[in-house]
């Protein structure tokens, strides 16, 4: 009844979502701040026979508004002052859409990466790259992490890879390899191999690496909508590269669905790229809280890691991470806990409010 490969597959864990009572939900990176007002109306008044309609299935004028807002940004809603300008422009061509992340990332797997030989990752970075490497049958150069959680770069780049993925910066480490360090690896790596830059955080670190793709035609960089868009009930992810790689990522996607961004999402998301203070001004206040956060944090006895995301992996010495989790957990407030060698001793926590991250040192504190 069942096909054989059915066997093989691991599916990936999202965050849990319990019912019993109502938790403060600090576990799946979410943003604690609603999408852009601007949007409501936008819902309100979409017109309700287009319903009935496929939406455009190359998402034209989303396309554009998202190259539109990378274009004034510079490519992150609040850049550092070091972050290179972005001396081109981004065009339609461009990008893809996909329905989340997620989903841009498997068409990835299946476009440009092969199973002659291995795709690198590091050890531990986000948990459905061996997922998709499982599903597509593809092997895994898995390279362990320094031991300050930090990228093993070096190593990384000795393999003879079928091509290169990671987040930067990296979940569930939160930490992030510069700029400069980013482009040191392509000027290295083999430039008829996919390098893959998975930036689905990388709005809460100032930094991008998107002015490279001028100079580097094999770099793709994978985004969301669902972390500083606060979108992730609505499902959009994007791709930005040179046009080749987004050609095929569209015949993958054709080859699937053709519609994965559907009419409502599409309608929402031209809105949302029109409101960027909106977002710039949350995603500076989440960096402000996160930084509280930790230093309270850390001055509390915790071993916290350095974050350049909207979320934190931090440890208390001679506990383990499934004790802070559990005890968090009584008191009504959800974080994640990875059953991990590494991270065993670990929790990871969403930034939320100013309010939610207080009544949470306060159970800490305690622990
Ligand atoms: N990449 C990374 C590094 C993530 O942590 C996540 C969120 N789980 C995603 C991609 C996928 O995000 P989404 O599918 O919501 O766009």
């Amino acid at each position: 009844m069942f096909a054989q490969r059915l066997k093989n597959l691991q599916p990936y864990k999202p965050g849990e979502q319990p019912k019993d009572i109502e938790y403060i939900k600090l576990n799946a990176n979410e943003n604690p701040y609603l999408p852009s007002p601007k949007i409501k109306e936008v819902l309100k008044d979409f017109p309700f026979e287009k319903l009935a309609l496929y939406p455009d299935p190359d998402s034209h004028e989303l396309k554009c508004a998202i190259a539109q807002s990378l274009n004034k940004t510079g490519g992150v809603l609040v850049p550092a002052e070091n972050q290179p300008a972005l001396d081109f422009e981004i065009t339609e061509d461009m990008i893809f859409c996909g329905n989340g992340s997620d989903e841009v990332l498997s068409f990835v797997f299946y476009a440009f990466f092969d199973n002659d030989k291995p795709l690198v990752v590091p050890e531990f970075s986000y948990s459905f790259y061996p997922v998709y490497a499982g599903y597509y049958n593809i092997d895994l150069c898995k390279v362990p992490l320094n031991e300050d959680f930090s990228l093993d770069v070096e190593s990384m780049l000795d393999v003879d890879s079928t091509g290169i993925i990671f987040a930067n910066p990296n979940a569930p480490t939160g930490l992030a390899l510069s700029f400069e360090k980013i482009e040191s690896m392509l000027k290295i790596y083999p430039k008829d191999k996919v390098f893959v830059v998975d930036e689905a955080y990388a709005d809460f670190s100032g930094y991008t690496a998107l002015p490279l793709l001028k100079k580097y035609e094999n770099l793709l960089i994978i985004r969301t909508f669902s972390k500083s868009m606060s979108f992730a009930g609505m499902r959009l992810g994007f791709a930005v590269g040179s046009p080749a790689l987004v050609a095929a990522l569209t015949t993958t996607k054709n080859s699937f669905n053709h519609f994965p961004t559907d009419a409502f999402c599409q309608a929402a998301s031209i809105v949302a790229c029109s409101d960027i203070e909106w977002y710039s001004e949350n995603c500076r206040k989440i960096m402000r809280t996160r930084d509280s956060f930790c230093k309270t944090l850390s001055d509390s006895g915790w071993n916290v890691i350095p974050s350049s995301t909207n979320f934190v992996l931090v440890s208390k010495k001679g506990i383990s991470g499934k004790v802070v989790y559990e005890a968090i957990k009584k008191k009504g407030i959800l974080v994640r806990f990875f059953d991990i060698d590494i991270i065993r001793d670990f929790v990871r926590i969403t930034i939320g409010t100013d309010e939610q991250m207080q009544k949470l040192l306060d159970i800490m504190k305690k622990i």
